[in-house]
């Protein structure tokens, strides 16, 4: 087994908004457990506004307002040390995520200034995070990770604008892997290209995995992206993880009636008849549903899941389920 290089503990982060005086919690994650192991890509899927993101952004500690950490831990094995990236100091914290931890957010767009050359937006990462070197090092170095990434050897020469979507997309992954972090964290990296570019941008992530023998976290609500790059999946419902296990079993034997969903919804080829979808629509985070957040729309429900949220318990071996059906022996009759 590998080791844990990255865990979560009872993990809340919210979002207290004040509307014209009258304060609104927003649950966006709640009570997320997660253990993330050495040399693996985890994806995280799940509708949009699930809270994928928000806790992404707390992983990588950053936790700026109006989003306010209400409780739990983030820990990071580094150096031989557990630390808690959270109630670190802001030096440590920043240092650890220098030596350690890398972000792809979503939208190269953010990461790139549009009125530098790449090797400029590259210079300046470099003399923040590894100082020392001169910029002809530093472009030096650029060059060379590019290359080795399979990025055309003038791309460095070039503005962001001049670039393909797809094309900014790979150059922010080679600038967030330059320092070779042990831990990727990925949001949505895929959208908004299309299937073909998708592809070039997943393989650059699993190379880049592959070489680093390093920790890829990835959000993404493509199941597609998902199937083809991670080695486990968890699925996010309104802030909780609800059921996760090795990406062949999410596929193969999914538990959870909103993964049943998510899995079925997917095209196959060949197969022309209507795929099905979720019913309903998603719970509004700042007024969450009682028990089971799925219960309104989950054709299964039981008398109990409007009344108590299950636990995330295992079903088999890496593969656990958040639902009141485990242990029916069989799937409850659709209502
Ligand atoms: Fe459906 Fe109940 Fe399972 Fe929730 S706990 S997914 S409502 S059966």
């Amino acid at each position: 087994m590998k080791q844990t290089i990255l865990r979560t503990e009872d993990l809340k982060a919210y979002y207290v908004l004040d509307l014209h005086g009258t304060q609104k919690v927003v649950k966006a994650v709640n009570e997320v457990n997660l253990e993330i192991r050495e040399n693996e890509v985890y994806g995280i899927a799940g509708e949009s506004g699930c809270g994928k993101t928000t806790l992404l952004k707390t992983l990588f500690g950053a936790i700026e307002p109006p989003l306010r950490l209400m409780g739990g831990r983030v820990l990071y094995r580094a150096n031989g040390d557990e630390l808690d990236i959270i109630s670190l100091g802001s030096e440590e914290r920043r240092r650890l995520r220098w030596e350690f931890i890398s972000y792809v957010p979503q939208g190269s767009m953010s990461v790139l200034n549009p009125v530098l050359q790449l090797k400029e937006s590259y210079q300046d990462f470099l003399a923040s995070h590894a100082s020392g070197k001169t910029k002809a090092e530093a472009v030096e170095i650029a060059k060379q990770h590019t290359i080795k990434l399979g990025l055309p050897r003038n791309i460095l020469e070039a503005y962001p604008h001049q670039l393909s979507g797809g094309m900014r997309q790979r150059v922010t992954i080679a600038l967030a892997t330059i320092l070779k972090p042990r831990v990727i964290i990925c949001d949505e990296p895929t959208t908004a290209l299309d299937v073909v570019v998708q592809r070039g941008v997943v393989q650059l992530l699993k190379d880049v995995q592959r070489n680093l023998e390093n920790t890829i976290v990835i959000v993404t609500h493509d199941m597609g992206v998902q199937a083809n790059i991670a080695d486990r999946v968890g699925i996010m419902y309104a802030g909780k993880l609800v059921e996760e296990a090795l990406t062949e079993t999410i596929f193969a034997a999914p538990f959870h009636p909103y993964t049943r969903y998510l899995i079925d919804s997917l095209p196959r080829f060949g197969d022309k008849t209507t795929r099905g979808s979720v019913p309903g629509s998603p719970p509004s985070l700042s007024n969450l549903p009682s028990g089971c957040p799925f219960h309104p729309r989950c054709p299964y429900a039981l008398n109990i899941c409007a009344e108590q949220m299950p636990e995330l318990v295992n079903l088999a071996l890496s593969h656990k389920v958040a639902c009141w059906l485990v242990g029916e022996g069989v799937y409850g009759k659709a209502a």
